[in-house]
């Protein structure tokens, strides 16, 4: 029977040191969790500018709740789009310097919108092999023929494109890659895709409102043109502090996501309040350089820290710092012990990452503080002294 296998599946997983377990927070996000009923200074989340829990923003979902309520009632193409809806699109729109943005519900389905939306099979898409899950499934659900190119490697690529007989093809990246931290190539990548008359779709979930000049990403950070073949995909619950996500480009292509896009379209519109508190969380991301500057600080802090460790720190400069570990048990078991030492620091394994890769993903926050990042420096020197010992 089905519940059988899956027992076997379960206990299998279990066996292989890979399931995962919820914690319960009883505490906003911070830095300062209540975790399981226990205090724990926390370095799991994407708040990367420390705005979730913004009174500001608390104070703007509280007002848009009484304005104009919570639910929006249907999809954005029936009747659930709402002025906060359409304010925050030409804000994002005017913000990262694109003629449109559309707003989604999440970054997940916002990446399962343009995938498909811009090719079927007779496509190819052109994929780094590290992209995020939620990447794969699109070109997946597009049904274009998935080429994946080793991780940053633009010379394989452009021997790909190169051999491709396609009719369309479309590169397909991370801009920061969420489980290693480093940036794509992107100035090369839109070389590529200007050579091979590709699409270039970034996801910029970790870049947005923390890289480039007034936390316009990624795309800002390296000054790629405004073209009309680049779309850019950013998220709304990591800096900027609430959740949902955009996609900005070319009037035409954000209309036809409109008008195409499954999971724009038979989807129901996020509440109101969310689009009301965005506004003001991209005001004081537009006003965020103390936080941002605060940040790279408590960066370089973090890997002065732990140059001399016997894990390897990975080559990332943003705020997803892995502590490569290597074995699925032995990641989980230093995240066990920093948990039992009041420091919460999730154990990545795969599938999340590739066999052999699981870390640690130190995460840090312009809500962390230097003494923060001393304390889980200074643990995580201790546990490597006892584990020589
Ligand atoms: C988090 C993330 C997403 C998904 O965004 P959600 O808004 O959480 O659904 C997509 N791409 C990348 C790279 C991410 O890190």
């Amino acid at each position: 029977m089905i519940w059988e296998e899956l027992e076997t599946g379960l206990a299998t997983l279990a066996a292989d040191g890979l399931l995962r377990r919820r914690r319960t927070l009883d505490a906003p996000c911070g830095p300062e969790a209540v975790v399981d009923g226990r205090r724990a200074l926390a370095f799991c989340s994407n708040d990367y500018l420390g705005l979730a829990n913004h009174p500001a923003i608390v104070a703007a979902a509280c007002d848009a709740a009484a304005r104009w309520g919570v639910g929006s009632g249907a999809s954005h193409a029936v009747s659930g789009h709402l002025r906060p809806h359409e304010e925050i699109e030409q804000r994002l729109a005017a913000f990262v310097g694109r003629e449109r943005a559309l707003y989604f519900a999440t970054g997940y389905l916002a990446n399962l919108a343009i995938v498909p939306a811009l090719v079927d099979r007779h496509d190819a898409v052109f994929a780094d092999r590290l992209n995020h899950a939620s990447l794969i499934d699109a070109v997946l659900l597009s049904r274009a023929e998935h080429i994946r190119y080793p991780h940053g490697d633009t010379a394989t690529l452009a021997e790909r494109l190169k051999q491709s007989r396609a009719r369309r093809k479309l590169i397909l990246t991370d801009a920061v890659f969420s489980m290693d931290g480093d940036l794509a190539p992107l100035p090369e990548l839109f070389e590529l895709a200007e050579r091979f008359d590709a699409w270039l779709v970034v996801d910029d979930a970790h870049g947005f409102g923390v890289l480039g000049p007034g936390g316009r990403g990624s795309i800002a950070q390296f000054a790629l043109p405004d073209s009309p073949r680049l779309l850019l995909m950013g998220t709304l619950g990591k800096a900027a502090g609430v959740s949902g996500a955009f996609v900005a480009g070319d009037r035409r292509a954000i209309e036809w996501l409109m008008q195409r896009a499954r999971s724009y379209i038979f989807t129901t519109a996020s509440s109101p309040l969310l689009a009301a508190a965005l506004l003001v969380g991209l005001d004081l991301i537009e006003q965020g350089e103390d936080r941002r500057s605060h940040l790279r600080r408590l960066i370089e802090r973090l890997r002065s820290g732990l140059a001399a460790l016997p894990w390897r720190l990975s080559p990332s400069s943003t705020a997803i710092q892995p502590l490569l570990i290597g074995g699925n048990e032995a990641s989980v078991r230093l995240s066990e012990q920093l948990f039992s030492r009041g420091l919460w620091v999730p154990a990545i394994r795969p599938p999340t990452v590739p066999a052999g890769a699981a870390r640690l993903r130190i995460s840090l926050s312009a809500a962390h503080s230097d003494a923060h990042v001393d304390t889980l420096v200074a643990a995580l020197r201790d546990c490597a002294r006892r584990d020589r010992a």
